[in-house]
């Protein structure tokens, strides 16, 4: 492979499913040369032949990251361990994964020049502005802004929030490189991406808690009670991954307009409660596979305790204000709720449909 360093992305986390559609798509739709880097890589089998892909099974401690660092104008990293099960029980696998191996990479970036894209998360708003004011606000006042929202996590023993926190102190520390060395980033905040490849059903292709689409795609599946955490009253707009990936693509694509920014990557339209998300995905379940609608699905309510152990606390509302990513981005997410859903539910009967049982 020759290289030209301006048309050269070092990935760090390619095998994950934001990982794999964005690598999917940066080799169908442009010429870069990719150093692709990974523990895993089920989700990009059907990438590896590609010759602009150099994959390397390797975490992103491996001197080999670094070797391709040098050669990479621009360095996207999505290596992170982002199950909210692994939160509070095994936090400091989270927390050190997340801040040793980002911060040895912005440094990197910051010695080669590279671009730095750090995908970090919508959990950095930690608690959520509308559950401290203890009721609902209307939606321009829950609105969270990437310049002014304030991020707030709750006490150090709710082990939930371990995620989020080490991930706002790259988010800083990402910040502090740009301001004193000069550091070239985009920061992006994803709000609840949903597709075809993402997490896994217990038991099968992993274990655990996935998040919440997977766990209702596994009782779907199984024909087990989809269960409500603390009464599914909480919210999220769900982001198809597809636009998702636009967004992204429009990163790479404007520097200038994305240089030492943070966006948010959501879609406010999308917006649902875990218990409205369970009987629509109920309903869409019936449409995808016309056999099981005469089919009695159990919903079932369970507290956070039970479901998640100790050490849980839940945002309540997580709605993106995503007019900085509009404008400068050129960028609109267009896929409606049922649609992702729909797409997504059907990918996971394709791919679990026969492996599971079906009583
Ligand atoms: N949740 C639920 N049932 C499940 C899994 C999750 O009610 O089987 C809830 C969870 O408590 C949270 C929401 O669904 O309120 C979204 O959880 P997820 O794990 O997908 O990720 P989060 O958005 O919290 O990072």
């Amino acid at each position: 492979m020759s290289y030209n360093r301006d048309k050269t992305i070092t990935i760090v986390g390619c095998g994950g499913f934001i990982g794999s559609h964005l690598l999917e798509r940066i080799l169908d739709t442009t010429d870069f040369i990719v150093h692709g880097f990974d523990i895993d890589f089920r989700k990009i089998n059907h990438l590896l032949g590609n010759e602009r892909l150099d994959f390397h099974k390797t975490d992103m401690h491996d001197s080999s990251v670094f070797e391709s660092v040098k050669k990479s104008g621009t360095v996207i990293s999505l290596a992170a361990l982002c199950n909210p099960s692994l939160y509070n029980t095994v936090p400091l696998e989270v927390i050190e994964s997340n801040i040793s191996g980002n911060l040895e990479l912005l440094k990197a970036c910051c010695d080669q020049k590279s671009r730095f894209i750090y995908f970090s998360t919508s959990e950095v708003y930690g608690r959520t502005v509308s559950s401290i004011a203890g009721e609902p606000g209307d939606s321009e006042k829950d609105l969270l802004r990437e310049d002014s929202s304030p991020l707030i996590m709750g006490p150090v023993r709710v082990q939930r929030w371990s995620y989020a926190a080490s991930k706002q102190i790259i988010e800083r520390l990402i910040y502090a490189y740009g301001f004193e060395k000069g550091l070239d980033y985009t920061i992006l905040r994803p709000f609840n991406f949903i597709g075809p490849r993402m997490d896994f059903i217990p038991g099968v292709d992993g274990e655990g808690i996935p998040r919440v689409l997977a766990c209702f795609m596994d009782a779907l599946l199984n024909n087990k009670p989809l269960k409500l955490v603390d009464g599914g009253v909480n919210r999220r707009c769900f982001t198809y991954i597809g636009d998702a990936i636009d967004a992204v693509m429009a990163v790479l694509g404007r520097p200038d307009d994305s240089r030492r920014e943070i966006f948010n990557i959501g879609n406010p339209s999308n917006e649902i409660t875990i218990n409205d998300l369970a009987c629509l995905m109920i309903k869409l379940y019936k449409e995808v596979r016309p056999e099981f609608s005469g089919k009695l699905y159990d919903i079932q309510k369970v507290s956070s305790v039970d479901f998640y152990g100790q050490g849980y606390e839940d945002s309540d509302r997580r709605l993106p204000d995503i007019r900085k990513a509009c404008e400068r981005l050129r960028w609109v997410p267009g896929t409606n709720l049922a649609d992702s859903l729909r797409i997504t539910i059907k990918a996971y009967v394709d791919q679990y449909g026969n492996r599971v049982s079906q009583k």
